[in-house]
């Protein structure tokens, strides 16, 4: 018994007080900063992986960067990357940074559904759709439930089955076998029902962008409630996105 209330003691506090403000460590890559310092621009669109660095003005769209690093590694002093994990929003253009924002980006109110926040601000229950995905942002989601993050303390929860659920999660960048799955899962949610992609391969197709494997079809004809940026996502970014949705401000 002494021993087991050492160990407790030991181990302190296993949750996070509080989700809104917590501190990440200094080596966390969040939202971008992009300088004036004039910089070969071709060189630096060269050098992404996923074309997310548009030039002229040099452009970073999150929707697309993996978060590698290697802009900021080669050119420091035009790209750093701040600990700001609040990348998530409900407006795609907003995943755009350009040399103007230096602040969190947010979501915009005049998109956000009236009946999300009047019916799912207590109670918000997802089913998460793997559609090709490598596991990485599945694992991070998984986190947001454990006794660290916690989020279940808002009433968000992840549910087996569709039919439980208030809408679906959905990671990777949707391979074709995995479209349909996607849209039958999506069916069997009722209404009204939110979109979540999670994820830079959710959000754009990530490295996968422009494959013949993929198939988008239903990120183009449906209303994506909320995008949350991430190469995998952070749990605090999800939840802090999903906590804005819903307009909880504890
Ligand atoms: S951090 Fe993002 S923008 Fe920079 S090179 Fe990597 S993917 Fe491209």
């Amino acid at each position: 018994m002494l021993k087991t209330l050492q160990i407790l003691y030991h181990q302190g506090k296993q949750y996070i007080p509080d989700l809104r403000n917590a501190k990440v460590p200094g080596i966390f890559r969040g939202r971008p900063e992009i300088s004036s310092e004039k910089v070969d621009e071709q060189a630096m669109e060269d050098v992404c992986p996923t074309n997310a660095i548009l030039k002229g003005p040099v452009r970073i769209d999150l929707g697309k960067c993996t978060f590698c690093g290697e802009c900021s590694r080669l050119f420091p002093k035009k790209i750093s990357f701040t600990t700001d994990y609040k990348l998530s929003t409900n407006e795609r253009t907003r995943l755009l940074i350009t040399e103007e924002i230096t602040s969190q980006i947010g979501l915009n109110p005049d998109l956000i559904r009236k009946e999300i926040r009047k019916l799912f601000s207590g109670s918000l229950k997802l089913r998460q759709v793997s559609a090709g995905g490598d596991n990485s942002t599945e694992l991070e989601l998984n986190a947001c439930g454990n006794v660290n993050f916690d989020m279940g303390r808002y009433g968000i929860e992840f549910v087996a089955s569709p039919r439980h659920a208030d809408g679906i999660v959905i990671t990777g960048p949707i391979s074709k076998n995995m479209a349909e799955p996607l849209e039958i899962t999506y069916e069997a949610v009722p209404s009204p029902k939110i979109i979540i992609l999670a994820g830079t391969d959710a959000i754009s197709g990530g490295i996968f962008e422009g494959s013949p494997a993929l198939d988008r079809t239903f990120i183009e004809k449906n209303h994506i409630d909320l995008y949350v940026p991430g190469n995998p996502v952070h749990p605090l970014t999800f939840i802090n996105g999903v906590l804005d949705l819903l307009g909880i401000n504890p």
